[in-house]
Order: structure tokens, then sequence, then C-alpha cells
């Protein structure tokens, strides 16, 4: 065998041997991170039970340790997108629909923010 094509030849093998090493290498990495992409997905499902939960009740607890306060969900409220003051939901705007804007409220009592919504 000509030197050269030996050489070729051997290129190809180490090419071969690194095109596989690296997908074993993307192989490795999903199989790595499955776990905690499984742990995320039910962290987001669990999320949701707990926004069900306080949609639900309609109120939701002061995160300052301090106060504690439960906080209605229905009162009055301006929408940050369009400016749309309304008595009601605190979490979703009558007007507009928005609800992205409304993921924060604050305590009536000491005035921290609660967070509603986490994702
Ligand atoms: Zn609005
Ligand atoms: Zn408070």
């Amino acid at each position: 065998m000509p030197s050269l094509a030996r050489t070729f030849l051997l290129g190809s093998v180490v090419g071969w041997l690194v095109l596989l090493i690296e997908g074993a290498g993307v192989v490795l990495l999903y199989v790595v991170a499955w776990p905690y992409l499984a742990i995320r997905a039910s962290v987001r499902g669990l999320q949701t039970v707990i926004d069900a939960r306080v949609i639900r009740q309609g109120t939701v607890r002061c995160a300052n340790p301090r106060c504690g306060r439960m906080n209605s969900l229905v009162g009055l409220a301006t929408c940050r997108r369009c400016g749309f003051t309304e008595y009601g939901s605190l979490l979703a705007c009558g007007n507009c629909g928005d609800a992205e804007s409304m993921t924060t409220i604050f305590c009536r009592s000491c005035r921290g923010p609660i967070q509603i919504f986490h994702n």
C-alpha cells in the first residue's frame, strides 16, 4: 500500500473515531442532563398546582415573615400595560387580558411585593 493512501486511510479512521466520540459525548450529555430536565419539569408542574390553589382560595399569604397577612386577590388594580383601573381580579387585566404585568401584587399591610407566578 502506498504510504499516501495509508495516511489517508488512517486519517479517515481517526476522523470517524473523533466523530464517534463526539456523538457519544452528546448522548452522554443528554443522559447526564435528563434528571435535571425531569426535575425542572416536575417543579414547573408543582408550581402550576400551587398557582391553581392560590387562585381557587382567592388569597395569598405575604412573603414577609414578619407580616404573613393574607391578601385578597380581588381589589382595585391598575394594569401596567394599558393603564386600565378596575375593581376585580389582581391577576389579570379585565381590559386587555394581560396577565404578565400582574404577576406581582403588594401586601396591603407592609407593602412588600408578593409573587403569584414563578415562571
Ligand atoms: Zn391591561
Ligand atoms: Zn405583608
